[in-house]
């Protein structure tokens, strides 16, 4: 079985170390852009508020690791997504689809690359994981993607949870804190060609205000509050889900949506276990 070597050795390296860091994350309990439309005749000020176009850049799909241990993809997604004791299975075909498409073993490092489709989270380094596929596919879900989304991710980590969204959506933006994962998560997606993803190495707490708002934010690392930042930049009619509760304990995935006149509700919608958000969540 052959795989794309984009896994250096310091990040081998890194990966051991961070074998030492008990834990898992997102894990259950259980374009190209067409051209601007025509000025409207408004004032200045109205104009400088009209939001970037969202134009689907269809993955070409035309990479090798798309044809690799397809029949592992498969069974993942029927044994352990489509259908799933204990917990609600994910039912959005599309969302299954796209799960059969992205190559998880790409984002899972080489001495891992026996448990790619396993059900369960693997460490990708500086104590980090790729989610559980299950959790993946959930979570994706609950956003509701289409082409015409445009789609905040925060923790990039290996950039699976990207990929996947990036198969349903027009635009994905995600943001890593670990500059390592964020510049090796971005040529594994460039190098699969999604032309569709944008990361960046930042504290995602703040969000990504130049490129909001977004019909949909996910955030992939557990933090006590929901950052504000995000709820701004949520554009109404839209839906965010984050982990929340302390770091290593019991934590609750939530659904918050924001009405189109800007009203919030939530819902908390399953038990999870996620590795922490750092930065300004903690302060
Ligand atoms: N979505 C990832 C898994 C995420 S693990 C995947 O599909 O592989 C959580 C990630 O969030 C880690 O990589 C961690 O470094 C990152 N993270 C933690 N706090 C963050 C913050 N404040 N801003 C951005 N990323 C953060």
């Amino acid at each position: 079985m052959k795989s794309m070597k984009i896994w250096p050795a310091a990040m081998e390296l890194a990966l051991l170390l961070g074998l030492l860091v008990a834990g898992g994350c997102g894990r259950g309990d259980q374009a190209s852009k067409q051209p601007p439309p025509r000025e409207p005749e408004t004032t200045p000020d109205v104009q400088a508020k009209i939001p970037e176009v969202v134009v689907k850049v269809r993955p070409s799909h035309e990479h090798a690791a798309f044809r690799e241990r397809v029949a592992e993809r498969t069974a993942m997604v029927s044994k352990q997504i489509a259908q799933r004791a204990f917990a609600q299975p994910v039912k959005d075909q599309k969302v299954l689809e796209a799960m059969r498409m992205v190559p998880r073993h790409v984002f899972v490092p080489q001495r891992y690359q026996g448990q790619a489709y396993a059900d369960r989270p693997l460490q990708i380094g500086y104590g980090q994981t790729i989610s559980q596929p299950y959790i993946v596919g959930y979570m994706t879900e609950l956003l509701e993607l289409d082409e015409e989304s445009k789609v905040l991710e925060i923790g990039t980590g290996s950039g699976y949870q990207a990929a996947v969204a990036a198969e349903l959506a027009g635009r994905v933006y995600s943001i890593e804190i670990i500059k390592a994962l964020g510049e090796s998560g971005r040529r594994r997606l460039k190098e699969l060609g999604y032309k569709n993803v944008q990361v960046k190495v930042a504290d995602g707490y703040y969000g990504w205000p130049e490129k909001g708002p977004f019909e949909a934010i996910i955030v992939t690392a557990a933090s006590s509050h929901i950052p504000g930042p995000l709820i701004e930049q949520l554009k109404p009619g839209g839906r965010l889900v984050i982990p929340l509760g302390s770091a290593w304990r019991a934590q609750e995935l939530v659904l918050l949506s924001k009405g189109a006149d800007g009203t919030i509700t939530s819902r908390g919608v399953m038990g999870v276990r996620f590795v922490p958000m750092v930065g300004k969540a903690q302060e």
